[in-house]
C-alpha cells in the first residue's frame, strides 16, 4: 500500500505512465492487463488501474473472485 517509489513507471508493456498503484502481480495476471510474466508486484498507472479494476469487476460477476480468495 502506498509503497511507490517516485518515478515509478506502470509495468504494462508498451505503457510509459507514472505508476499510482503497486499490486501483486498475481492478482493482476490474467485479468487482461498485459503485464510481463515474472513480476512479483505490478505497478500500474491512472488508466491501468482503472482497467485491472474494471477486469477484476467483471470477475466478481462470473464468481471467479472466489477463486482469488486463497
Ligand atoms: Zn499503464
Amino acid at each position: 500500500m502506498g509503497l511507490i517509489s517516485k518515478g515509478a513507471k506502470c509495468s504494462v508493456t508498451g505503457c510509459d505512465n507514472d505508476g499510482v498503484r503497486s499490486l501483486t502481480a498475481s492478482k493482476v495476471d490474467g485479468t487482461g492487463v498485459g503485464i510481463p510474466h515474472g513480476l512479483k508486484k505490478a505497478i500500474l498507472c491512472k488508466e491501468h488501474y482503472k482497467e485491472w479494476k474494471k477486469a477484476t469487476k467483471e470477475d466478481r460477476d462470473t464468481e471467479k473472485a472466489r477463486f482469488n480468495r486463497f
